[in-house]
């Protein structure tokens, strides 16, 4: 019989009389509540415990609010951008793919759109409909959910999962739960406040599995000096940011960045980031260099700035800025080019002309650190990869116990990815458990 942590969250979730899961799924987060659900629908009886008064925090901010839910790239494509992790990966998406998760989201009453950069949104534009849609169906399949209920401990006894140790976190009250199959779901370690907060690490490890050493990855760049401050606001598009990493080149992406009190973010920033904080840890100088006019080779830019300042020649240098550059960006140019404001353009040189197109190509901010992993997207590292089943999720050092989602060491860059593989693997895990129970 399970001790009761009730009182559970403002949901009101119902408890059916005498049930004894034998199948306890940590983490009511995309990944958690697909794993729940899977396994119960294919018969298996599961409790899904969330630390939360609620589940989904996570979710309910994913894409402005948006939610990206996934990518419809191809699959080699799509497993391309997890890097080492999209060997791992393969065998679950092959399972579970993004047009599954569309037909899935629809079968619940969640149509979908595909936007700019293949990426897909709900077609309302709200990640609290796909919260309380996966809410719903996994409810329907009978999973008892228990919100406000924290995982402590995992219970193994002979090399099995037996059972779970939990806190009511309204309460206070601590009881262990009898369990066969235990899935740990509970995401990564950043923005802390929806509930990931690195616990499924410290589970993970007390079951015997290594952890990759965490950081964080798709975070905001701090930058030396006060430039950055000075541009705070200002987004730049169809701009090209290229890595400089102990002067040798280390990655660069088009699109759009934005400057902030402490440097710079923005989609292209938080795509280089992984790389960046990977160079900052090992000792390495980081360099970002922004071409602002990635559009004109040299020549043409050079061409164009000529004829420019001929069609303008007694415009001040100052002015003619303003037609090339967001206003912000003006004194920063004058500064760094050592160009005079005053100069009329006919005045302008040629040096002056190199001096400036260089700039245009190659604005150089010095990187000296990342945003803390609490401020992250993603964090990157985590479950080793080598001691999980890639066909099962199942633990290759416990029978019973499985991982899905952000608690693996997989990570990827922005644009759906990250929700895809939380959805798959614990699709994937949930199945197994299922299989797993009712085999045993
Ligand atoms: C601001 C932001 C925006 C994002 N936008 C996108 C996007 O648009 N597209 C995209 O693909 N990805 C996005 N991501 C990443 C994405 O949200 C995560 O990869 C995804 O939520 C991971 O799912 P998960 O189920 O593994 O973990 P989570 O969503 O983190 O869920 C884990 C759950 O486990 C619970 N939990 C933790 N510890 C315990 C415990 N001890 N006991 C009980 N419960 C516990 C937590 O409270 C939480 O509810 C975004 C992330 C952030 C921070």
């Amino acid at each position: 019989m399970i001790n009761d942590p009730s009182p559970s969250g403002e949901r009101g979730f119902s408890e059916p009389a005498n049930a004894e899961p034998p199948i306890i799924v940590v983490g009511a987060g995309p990944a958690g509540m697909m794993a729940a659900g899977q396994a119960a629908s294919r018969g298996a009886g599961v409790l899904l415990v969330e630390a939360m008064d609620r589940p989904g925090r996570k979710l309910r901010i994913t894409g402005k609010g948006r939610c990206n839910i996934t990518n419809d790239r191809p699959m080699d494509e799509f497993l391309r951008r997890f890097g080492l992790g999209g060997r791992f990966l393969k065998h679950c998406l092959h399972d579970f793919f993004a047009p599954d998760l569309r037909a899935f989201l629809a079968s619940l009453g969640v149509e979908t759109v595909t936007e700019r950069g293949n990426r897909v949104f709900p077609s309302g534009n709200r990640a609290e409909e796909v919260v309380d849609a996966l809410t719903d169906w996994t409810e329907q399949q009978s999973v008892i959910i228990k919100t406000s209920v924290r995982a402590l401990e995992v219970i193994v006894k002979a090399g099995r999962i037996r059972g779970l140790r939990v806190k009511n976190m309204v309460t206070g009250k601590e009881d262990n739960l009898h369990a066969h199959a235990l899935v740990i779901a509970t995401g990564g370690m950043s923005y802390p406040l929806t509930g990931s907060t690195g616990d499924g690490y410290r589970l993970a490890r007390h079951a015997g599995h290594s952890i990759v050493p965490l950081r964080p990855a798709l975070v905001p760049l701090e930058t030396e000096g006060d430039r950055a401050r000075r541009l705070q606001g200002l987004s730049l598009r169809n701009v090209r940011a290229s890595l400089r990493i102990a002067g040798k080149k280390g990655g660069s992406e088009f699109g759009e960045m934005l400057f902030t009190h402490f440097g710079v973010s923005g989609p292209i920033i938080l795509t280089l980031s992984g790389r960046a904080v990977d160079a900052l840890q090992d000792g390495k100088g980081v360099e970002l260099s922004i071409d602002l006019k990635p559009a004109l080779d040299e020549d043409k830019l050079d061409a164009r700035l000529l004829r420019d300042f001929e069609t303008h020649g007694k415009m001040r240098f100052r002015n003619l800025l303003k037609g090339l550059l967001p206003p912000l960006m003006v004194p920063i140019c004058l500064e760094m080019t050592g160009i005079s404001a005053d100069k009329q353009g006919s005045q302008v040189a040629a040096n002056d002309r190199r001096r400036l197109r260089s700039w245009l190509k190659d604005f150089r901010l010095s990187v000296k650190g990342h945003r803390p992993i609490d401020e992250a997207i993603i964090t990157a590292g985590g479950v080793d990869l080598k001691e999980v089943n890639p066909k099962t999720m199942e633990s290759r050092i416990v029978k019973g116990l499985f991982f899905a989602g952000e608690v693996l060491d997989i990570d990827a860059d922005t644009g759906g990815y990250n929700l895809q593989a939380a959805f798959s693997t614990g699709c994937l895990a949930g199945r197994s458990a299922a299989a797993y129970v009712m085999r045993d």
